[in-house]
């Protein structure tokens, strides 16, 4: 089952909105297997977004991701990857469709809300980077058979 890495930002935070966006990825159907509260050091937020630290806009990136703590959040599923960056929308908030969460949620391209890895590979990379094994749970769901097909 594939992995990937949400990170509820700290405008999903101070917005109130955490509960609203957790639900959504429950009632899609992805399971929760390891979620905690984190805050980001400029340390690694600069490891987090190092494609970003060259850039002009960089400075407002730190400020914004240290500004509160934030959820970081591993689900899994089928695709998960892609279908969680389906969920998320496009980076800028005003441009993201209506339906996404970054659609929904954000008028900002900086304060958009909630962060998805973009490929299977870089999940993995970031889920090591603020999980340990031990922070992964692993149970059984009951609604399994009802949200996958044996052809899944
Ligand atoms: P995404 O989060 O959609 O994968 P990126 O990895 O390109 O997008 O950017 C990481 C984050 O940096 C974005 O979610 C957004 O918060 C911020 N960001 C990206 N581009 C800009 C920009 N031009 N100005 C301000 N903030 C930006």
């Amino acid at each position: 089952m594939e992995r990937t890495l949400v990170i509820l930002k700290p405008s999903a935070l101070q917005r109130g909105l955490c509960g609203e966006i957790i639900s959504r990825f429950e009632k899609k159907g992805l399971k929760i297997t390891a979620m905690k509260m984190y805050r980001f050091t400029p340390e690694m937020c600069a490891r987090h977004y190092s494609h970003l630290t060259g850039k002009s806009f960089y400075p407002t990136i730190e400020a914004s991701m240290t500004a509160s703590p934030v959820i970081l959040m591993c689900l899994e599923g089928v695709d998960c990857v892609e279908v969680v960056r389906s969920m998320t929308g496009c980076t800028n908030g005003r441009k993201a469709p209506a339906g996404t969460i970054r659609g929904d949620y954000s008028m900002s391209l900086l304060e958009n809300i909630v962060h998805a890895s973009d490929s299977v590979e870089n999940a993995r990379t970031e889920l090591d980077r603020f999980f340990s094994a031990e922070d992964y749970f692993d149970y059984d769901s009951p609604a399994f058979n009802y949200i996958y097909s044996t052809d899944d």
